[in-house]
């Protein structure tokens, strides 16, 4: 995900990579529950350009996730679109604070600062691996589901509850309910038959 500063004017220069799987795998490393996130490629388009000294980028990443819903277990397919804006001054011989950061100037040519969208770059090649991989990192959902009303699995006998009903109580144990349940069915006028 490389582009080459010096060839950056002040037109727009148009920019697309693929976001491949197989990139993607190699990125999340042990991170089974991201790495499996990515089951088909994501666009990447950006414009890029310069304005004086500093590199101005716009740009996005779309596709589609393939997720497993946190209700019901069913694999389902979440579309994303995460957009990003980024002005770039050169670093000169600045150095940033903190470790992380500096290393990532070295590695990447790049370091992006703690304001939101802007950073230094230095050289005349940067690579926007780390940025795009923290940018689809963050479209995973917190909580992921097939549809906002999913029914999930009966927590008694794993029945799909969008598909099927079961048998089991609707009433949880530990509900009020519960209790008043357990006084209705009780049976009347003594002793077990
Ligand atoms: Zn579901
Ligand atoms: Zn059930």
């Amino acid at each position: 995900m490389k582009v080459l500063t010096d060839r950056l004017t002040e037109s727009p220069t148009e920019i697309a990579f693929a976001v491949t799987p197989a990139w993607w795998k190699e990125r999340c490393g042990a991170d089974q529950e991201l790495a499996e996130g990515l089951r088909s490629a994501l666009a990447t388009r950006i414009r890029a350009y310069r304005a004086g000294e500093d590199l101005y980028l716009e740009g996005e990443v779309a596709g589609t996730l393939e997720l497993a819903c946190g209700r019901c277990l069913t694999r389902y397919r979440h579309p994303v679109r995460e957009r990003f804006r980024l002005v770039l001054e050169p670093a000169g011989s600045r150095v940033p604070a903190d470790p992380e950061g500096a290393a990532a100037l070295v590695r990447d040519g790049v370091y992006l600062s703690d304001e939101p969208g802007s950073g230094w770059f230095r050289g005349s090649e940067i690579d926007l691996g780390s940025l795009i991989q923290e940018l689809i990192a963050l479209a995973f959902p917190v909580q992921p589901l097939c549809r906002e009303d999913c029914r999930g699995l009966c927590p008694h006998c794993g029945a799909d509850r969008n598909a099927e009903s079961c048998e089991c109580s609707e009433v949880r144990p530990d509900s009020p309910f519960a209790a008043l349940r357990a006084l209705r069915d009780r049976p009347r006028g003594g002793g077990e038959r």
